[in-house]
């Protein structure tokens, strides 16, 4: 299989993505972001990804980063100069993370992860939009990586903009809007769950790659809350 740099040539990526539906709806995401003509074959510093990580031992590997983290006790794995060197030949994140942009909810610090361990999109209010999607798309269908978690945290501020309804300045209204349709007759403590809800179930049943894939046994998409008081990280959905 040709890797680039990580990324797998167009064809392999229709391969991949298995009936004509599902390459057509990947389309864009080929062409945007899978170099065609590399200037190197890699074949030989590129293998195959020999150690895949289902959805459990992702979330496992997750789970137990966040407890490290809790208690002080991190191993900061995956940052040595030869980790760097390895990755940078090719990358396998073991689960994505489709989070808040707030600055004290940083995905590779809160699990205890390096180099390579985590594919992070981080957007203000965790919105699944199109963009976010065809990230994760990308993740999953060409990266090979099995489990997505919806990460959202106490106090967002994102979440409660979308609860005060006003008009905002600039841009801040698109995130709200990709907020505000979770939130309906709720109070603001269960808001931030209602919300990591609302986003997995639009990455569930918008996307046609990843619905596929977890039909396919291939993926699992599932919500948690990360609290700033505490550090921990708690599965909701
Ligand atoms: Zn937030």
């Amino acid at each position: 299989m040709t890797r680039i740099n990580g990324f797998i040539g167009r064809r392999n990526f229709f391969k991949l993505a298995g009936t004509s539906g599902l390459a057509i709806a990947a389309t864009t995401v080929g062409g945007s972001l899978i170099t065609s003509k590399p200037k190197t074959a890699i074949a030989d510093v590129s293998p195959a990804n020999l150690h895949s990580v289902n959805p459990n031992q992702a979330l496992k590997l997750l789970l137990a980063g966040n407890q490290r983290f809790m208690q002080q006790k991190r191993q900061y794995p995956h940052q040595s100069l030869a980790r760097l060197q390895l990755v940078a030949k090719a990358q396998y994140p073991f689960a994505a993370i489709l989070g808040c942009a707030d600055s004290r909810v940083p995905a590779e610090i809160i699990f205890d992860q390096g180099l390579g361990d985590l594919f992070v999109v981080r957007v203000a209010g965790n919105v699944a939009s199109d963009i976010a999607i065809g990230s994760l798309e990308y993740t999953t269908a060409v990266l090979g990586t099995q489990l997505i978690v919806v990460l959202g945290h106490k106090n967002c501020g994102a979440v409660v903009a979308a609860m005060k309804n006003q008009p905002l300045p600039g841009r801040i209204g698109y995130v709200v809007e990709g907020i505000k349709p979770a939130l309906t007759g709720l109070n603001s403590t269960d808001a931030v769950i209602a919300n990591v809800q609302y986003q997995v179930d639009k990455l569930q049943k918008t996307s046609t790659i990843l619905g596929q894939l977890m039909q396919a046994g291939k993926l699992n998409i599932i919500g948690a809350c990360y609290d700033i008081d505490t550090g921990k990280v708690i599965m909701i959905t």
